[in-house]
């Protein structure tokens, strides 16, 4: 019995269950004996548990289902209105808080410390189920030892963020890049858990951009995988905060389109600045639609690059269904290769001001559970 088999049936489980036994020898194509006795341990654990029974042509098979309470996880987003939030296993929110992080790096370990005890222990968690703690920070990020190398939102350079959490809390810490983290959320607990290949696209203030490949996250050498907003989308445009020229970021985050929309002395807001062009502004429809093809474009060749099944372009609290979001469409579906089969498919989502804290939790869940046991 190892671990890794452990970390399979468990995937399994929560990609596909509730599943028999039965489901899982096939599946897995590991032995009834194996089966058998992993299944027991994670029971044993509490982490599995039995959920229905099936009947079928034969003997009547119970099926095997991921017990919600069976560990839960802190999830932090650090990004401008951080947010904390409690999630279990089946992935749901149970607490949410609006955090306000203290100002010296080294504060960061005892005040997380403090957050957990609002939740376990003699809150509503034991101690013994929390399993993890994620964070989810903009920026490079160096997910092995725990390192966030530097994020120009909160200014940090190579911060031990993993090791201080870990040190205070005495619970495991994982850091992971928003991005990435938020793709993390959409395969473990999201509209994504049965497609192992996806790219993710969030559209906000930046843009972000991670890629599950093959039920893995793509992170690249140095975790700098996925970093379409600072590929080049003009050369010679407009500087970049990262210190290049014509960075996408420049062109199409919602940032560059409130500056570009700010100097024509048009609306800032995407949603406004769609409305305007509805009611016929030609520059308003201008600037949306550059701004969207250009990410389009992008897209086209990031698919022509890692190939995915479909792409998810994620946006905080709206839609993308004017200009912006067509031209972005006919960009990106112009731009395939003809020959690709079936057609990846854009997805747009909606998600919510918690997605990136929601996101922290699954990093947390997946990196304790779904990846070594
Ligand atoms: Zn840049």
């Amino acid at each position: 019995m190892s671990c890794r088999s452990h970390v399979q049936l468990l995937r399994l489980i929560n990609q596909f269950g509730p599943l028999s036994r039965a489901d899982l020898i096939r599946i897995s194509g590991l032995s009834k004996g194996a089966v058998s006795m992993v299944t027991a341990d994670l029971m044993a654990r509490g982490l599995i548990e039995n959920r229905d029974t099936v009947h079928g042509g034969g003997r009547p098979s119970v099926r095997l289902g991921i017990a919600a309470d069976s560990a839960f996880f802190l999830g932090i987003s650090l990004a401008d209105r951080p947010v904390m939030v409690l999630g279990d296993l089946h992935g749901t929110i149970l607490e949410r808080h609006d955090i306000t992080l203290p100002d010296r790096v080294e504060d960061i370990g005892p005040y997380v410390r403090d957050l957990m005890a609002r939740v376990a222990p003699g809150g509503s968690v034991p101690a013994r189920r929390m399993r993890g703690i994620g964070l989810a920070v903009s920026g490079l990020v160096d997910d092995g030892a725990g390192l966030c190398v530097r994020s120009t939102l909160t200014g940090w350079e190579n911060v031990p963020l993993g090791p201080l959490v870990t040190r205070a809390c005495g619970v495991p810490a994982y850091v992971e890049n928003d991005a990435n983290a938020l793709t993390v959320a959409q395969y473990r607990f999201g509209p994504m858990r049965e497609t192992a290949s996806f790219s993710l696209v969030s559209l906000g203030r930046g843009i972000g951009c991670g890629h599950m490949v093959g039920g893995e996250l793509f992170r690249g050498f140095r975790g700098g995988a996925g970093e379409i907003a600072h590929a080049t989308a003009e050369p010679g445009g407009l500087p970049c905060q990262c210190g290049k020229k014509g960075c996408l970021d420049t062109v199409a985050s919602l940032t560059a389109i409130a500056h570009l929309a700010a100097r024509a002395g048009l609306p800032g807001d995407l949603d406004e600045l769609e409305r305007t062009a509805a009611r016929g502004d030609l520059r308003a429809v201008e600037l949306l639609h550059r701004a969207g093809s250009a990410l389009g474009l992008m897209i086209a060749a990031m698919v022509q690059i890692m190939d995915p099944r479909h792409v998810l372009v994620t946006r905080q609290g709206g839609e993308l269904a004017g200009v912006y979001g067509r031209a972005m469409r006919q960009a990106a579906e112009g731009n395939f290769l003809p020959q690709l089969a079936p057609r990846p498919e854009i997805i747009t989502c909606d998600v919510t001001a918690d997605a990136w804290a929601f996101g922290a939790v699954s990093v947390a869940a997946d990196r304790s559970l779904f990846q070594e046991f």
